[in-house]
């Protein structure tokens, strides 16, 4: 099939919509799915192309949406009157219950296009209690012909009501391997830096493609500086904690790389060898301060630090890593490197 929506989707989210177009062609489709995505995946993306997809009028459907209707040109001119996107407003970090009172009034309006009608709202943990309430009895009685999508990035935390109510479709990548084969057709080959950031986020091919272009990669390798010199006397921890306070995840990312760097370079690597080449001048002082058993020690905290972001608990996470700047400025004198 040669479409629109075949074009766009990447190829971990073929199967979720083939489930979705078929329930429809057979007439199955509920009136609410709850599409769940972790970020990186193109979870919102492929939210868009299915409601592109149930809106087009196209004969070919069946192959996808258009893009050449008059449905899909003004979907794709972001005007379709059937169709309505709730996020967080700007500045915001909830959907407030107007927002979600004005899409109900739309959805209970007759289609202007003569098909199906679609609510799309893109993150389902920013409804608050009384956005929620306000939602119920659209889940609960929908009306004919309508869709409900909402996504979510994790299921823990989504009302009971959605979960009884909404169809469960995941888009996810299973493995690494789909990551590293996605990225290697989009681009010649896979970086150093690229590398880096599939351990990173090894089933969020769009998060290691963003990560690389918005040149965060080069951004927070320059953290390493700053913590070199932390480590050797010339920094105040708490300056650069300050500093590095909202890249503090990519910052743990590249300290792993970093010690595992440094262990290499005390076992006699050279600058060609190492993980981190444009840091080598930060990572050589590091290696000849800090004893190998001091560097295991801090890379333990760095993998702890890891575990705490998978967990998604950003005040014990904030803790940890201050505590782990000034242990790091304290080390050398504990785990004196007296080999150098
Ligand atoms: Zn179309």
């Amino acid at each position: 099939m040669s479409s629109l929506t075949e074009e766009r989707l990447a190829p971990w989210q073929k199967e979720p919509f083939e489930q979705i177009s078929r329930q429809y062609e057979q007439g199955q489709l509920p009136h609410s799915i709850l599409l769940l995505g972790e970020e990186g995946v193109g979870r919102e993306d492929f939210s868009v192309s299915v409601a592109q997809w149930m809106l087009c009028g196209a004969e070919t459907k069946h192959a996808g949406a258009c893009g050449q209707c008059k449905s899909c040109q003004l979907f794709e001119a972001g005007s379709h009157p059937d169709y309505h996107c709730l996020a967080v407003e700007e500045g915001k970090t909830q959907i407030a219950v107007a927002q979600v009172r004005e899409l109900i009034e739309h959805m209970q309006e007759s289609s202007h296009q003569a098909g199906w009608k679609i609510a799309n709202i893109t993150d389902v943990h920013a409804l608050n209690a009384s956005s929620f309430n306000a939602l119920l009895k659209t889940l609960e009685e929908p009306q004919p012909n309508t869709l409900l999508l909402l996504q979510a990035e994790q299921l823990q935390g989504v009302p009971a009501t959605i979960k009884s109510r909404a169809q469960l479709r995941k888009v996810g990548v299973a493995d690494v391997a789909v990551t590293r084969q996605w990225l290697e057709q989009r681009h010649d080959f896979i970086s150093g830096e690229m590398e880096a950031a599939i351990q990173l986020f090894p089933t969020a091919p769009y998060k290691v493609e963003s990560f690389v272009e918005d040149g965060q990669a080069f951004k927070s390798g320059e953290f390493i500086y700053d913590y070199s010199d932390i480590v050797q006397g010339k920094q105040s921890p708490m300056d650069v904690a300050e500093r590095w306070q909202s890249e503090l995840e990519n910052c743990v990312f590249w300290c792993q790389f970093l010690f595992h760097d440094v262990l290499y370079v005390q076992q006699g690597a050279g600058e060609d060898v190492v993980q981190l080449k444009g840091q080598f001048g930060a990572t050589r002082p590091i290696a000849e301060t800090i004893s190998p058993k001091g560097v295991m020690l801090l890379l333990s905290k760095i993998i702890e630090m890891q575990r705490l972001i998978k967990l998604k608990s950003p005040a014990n996470l904030m803790a940890s890593w201050q505590s782990f700047l000034i242990y790091s400025s304290q080390i050398a004198i504990k785990y004196k490197n007296i080999a150098s």
